[in-house]
């Protein structure tokens, strides 16, 4: 932490209640039984930091923004931004976060990039006489000083992005919510604009939350990581104490012997906790939870037909469904404890 938490949450629970039955009626999508979507969640993000929001979809994270956004209350538990209660300063928190959607339809796409923060800055109550040098600062921010009067669908979707952050930026909050912001642009240009966020968020000492679905963006952003399934935390923290509990490596052993592999395999596979990847005459790839040292060993001969080893990280894909997994398969268990 590199300072007082900004977003402070604690033990945060949300329970959406199904609405009357005339009412769901009338709403059709309206739920029938109670929706746990937050349960227990405690997490805090200081200024300069970036926390990823990751899950799968349903997990709450949404829920977890509209929370912290003042736009819906929590059933039970406590989180403050800036020091302000979401539950009780709703108005005060809006004037602290800047929020950029998932997608760009809440843009006026007739309008120029100007236009659009023109209007946004009016809506946040930025004082007029400030107003233009603010849009013109925000816009040179982002890199969009250039693109100043041009018209939104004339904007490239990485452009759009911009102008989404730019407006998120626009009355100086001190948090930023970020729900993915790299979603519908090429990865060359969603590289750029991470940079960009994370550039803004020391620069600025912005605490951010950003959720993304793309993990590779995720890994590379080394700040802590909120994974939520279901609602519950499944890990908070930053990912190398996830890995270092978690990841099992991937090994790859090759052998100089033809042949040498599949006898290599028929020893490992009899090995607790040990999944075979692949193999072939001469190269076999396990995932193991043994040290390199240890699974050596157990070849005993067959070490000497070794040509080299390689050990693989484990993509965070793989290592999320596996926390996942075991987070459902604990859950279960508690449930089934009498
Ligand atoms: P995510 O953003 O991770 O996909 P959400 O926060 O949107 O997750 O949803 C979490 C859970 O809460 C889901 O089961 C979803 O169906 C439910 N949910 C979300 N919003 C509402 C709502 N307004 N009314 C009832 N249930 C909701």
């Amino acid at each position: 932490m590199t300072g007082e938490a900004v977003v402070q949450v604690h033990d945060l629970t949300k329970i959406y209640e199904p609405s009357p039955l005339w009412m769901r009626f009338l709403l059709r999508s309206a739920i029938d039984s109670p929706v746990r979507a937050l349960d227990g969640v405690s997490l805090s993000v200081g200024p300069g930091e970036v926390c990823a929001v990751v899950g799968p979809n349903g997990a709450g994270k949404s829920t977890l923004f509209r929370v912290l956004m003042g736009l819906t209350t929590p059933t039970t538990g406590h989180a403050t931004v800036v020091g302000h209660d979401v539950s009780r300063e709703s108005r005060r928190i809006r004037a602290q976060v800047g929020f950029m959607p998932a997608d760009d339809r809440s843009l006026f796409l007739r309008h120029t990039c100007w236009q659009n923060l023109a209007f946004h800055g009016k809506l946040q109550g930025v004082p007029a006489s400030k107003l233009e040098r603010r849009i013109d600062e925000t816009l040179e921010m982002v890199g969009l000083s250039h693109a100043r009067d041009r018209a939104g669908h004339a904007l490239s979707t990485g452009m759009r992005a911009r102008l989404q952050l730019a407006r998120a930026l626009l009355h100086h909050p001190r948090v930023l919510i970020l729900d993915e912001p790299t979603g519908s642009i090429d990865p060359i240009g969603a590289h750029q604009l991470l940079n960009l966020i994370e550039e803004l968020t020391r620069e600025l000492k912005l605490a951010v939350l950003l959720s993304s679905h793309r993990l590779e963006e995720i890994d590379a952003l080394h700040d802590n990581v909120l994974f939520l399934d279901l609602g519950k935390v499944v890990h908070w923290g930053d990912l190398d104490a996830l890995r270092s509990v978690w990841e099992q490596p991937r090994l790859t052993i090759e052998f100089k012997r033809e042949g040498a592999a599949l006898e290599a395999r028929d020893v490992l596979i009899r090995l607790p906790g040990i999944e075979l990847e692949s193999v072939s005459d001469i190269a076999l790839t396990v995932v193991t939870p043994d040290h390199l040292g240890d699974l050596l060993l157990h070849l005993d001969r067959l070490v000497a037909d070794v040509s080299s080893v390689n050990a693989a990280r484990m993509p965070l894909r793989d290592l999320l469904s596996k926390l996942i997994t075991d987070s459902r398969g604990a859950e279960r268990e508690h449930d089934a404890s009498p």
